[in-house]
């Protein structure tokens, strides 16, 4: 079994590459945008943003509003752009067009597969005002979800990045597909 990652301890991105997130978000209102975060991890477990990548959300139309779905092969496909370079998929993004930036039910079963990852999540509130921005990790010992804070960008500069998993083709560290979302009825009535 493939270890996970060390836990998150903190993260940023620049100014634009949070501004390209946001233009992503507001040119689908209604329905969850997603995409994958590109970057580096720091030794002391602070995951620096380098870039986002924006995905289709391939679940059928219908049900864009409450879940997303990222096709594997778009996944399979920046991974192997990365390989060799000191970058790698460090994370998700994904909107919320009705709420909170909190991690749903479904978000926290998906964050179990993929343990002290990154979760963006845009949350954009009734009239489509700005954004509310949080990121999230799933800690797989004990198994908690926790809000990871946004350090000081002084304070993340291009990192060392971890060397390589020897040995291990990265695109076979998934053994699952596709990833799915849904907002639970519960945290609708938390708004
Ligand atoms: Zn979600």
């Amino acid at each position: 079994m493939i270890p996970a990652p060390p836990p998150i301890t903190g993260w940023t991105w620049p100014e634009e590459v949070g501004r390209a997130v946001l233009r992503e978000v507001r040119a689908v209102p209604t329905e969850e945008a997603c995409g994958l975060l590109v970057g580096v991890r720091r030794e002391d477990g602070g995951v620096v943003v380098t870039s986002a990548v924006p995905a289709e959300n391939v679940e059928s139309p219908g049900r864009r509003r409450r879940r997303f779905l990222i096709d594997p092969l778009r996944l399979l496909e920046v991974e192997k752009s990365l390989r060799g370079g000191n970058e790698e998929v460090v994370g998700f993004y994904h909107s919320h067009p009705d709420g909170e930036p909190l991690p749903s039910e479904v978000d926290r079963t998906f964050m179990e597969l993929w343990p002290n990852t990154l979760w963006v999540i845009a949350g954009i509130t009734e009239g489509g005002e700005l954004p509310q921005i949080r990121g999230w990790s799933l800690d797989p010992d004990p198994g908690e979800v926790n809000e990871v804070p946004v350090a000081p960008s002084e304070s993340a500069p291009a990192a060392r990045a971890r060397p390589p998993h020897p040995g291990v083709p990265r695109g076979a560290r998934r053994p699952h597909g596709a990833w799915t979302d849904i907002e639970s009825p519960r945290g609708k009535k938390e708004d």
